[in-house]
């Protein structure tokens, strides 16, 4: 499934020090408005935590990085999901050595630094909805 989306505006800035990544990235598209988007970010964290969907149970495990790491990257979009804007975002993490880990964004990744820019769209709004075949909530799931 695809759909055409049209671009409608970008936002460029900065995330709160001290704050919550997937917080303050989730409270961005509920003031702003958005529903339909893609999200670039990078700076640095004073710990974080991901997820890694375990494919056979069908659960997230987490992995928590209780130090200082830099944000390579960060990709993500915005969708509803039960009718409110979702942030589904994954980073790329490095450490002071430059090793590089990551994982899908959970609640528990805190900021030290974070610009980021929000690419809005305008479109057919995409839903999440509990997928079987996967256990995930995905845009139009496998009946
Ligand atoms: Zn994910």
């Amino acid at each position: 499934m695809e759909q055409d989306v049209k671009p409608v505006r970008t936002l460029m800035g900065r995330l709160p020090h001290g704050a919550d990544l997937l917080e303050a990235l989730t409270d961005l598209a509920h003031r702003e408005g958005v529903k339909l988007a893609h999200i670039e970010a990078l700076g640095a964290v004073k710990r974080a935590r991901v997820g890694y969907f375990n494919q056979t149970k069908r659960v997230y495990g987490h992995l928590d990085f209780p130090h200082a790491m830099e944000i390579l990257n960060l990709t993500g979009n915005v969708s509803l999901k039960d009718g409110e804007p979702f942030v589904h975002a994954h980073v790329t993490l490095a450490d002071e050595s430059g090793h590089a880990f990551g994982g899908h964004l959970v609640p528990g990744t805190i900021i030290f630094a974070c610009e980021f820019v929000l690419h809005v769209f305008d479109g057919e709004a995409l839903e999440r909805k509990s997928d079987k075949r996967t256990g995930l909530a995905l845009w139009d799931p496998d009946p």
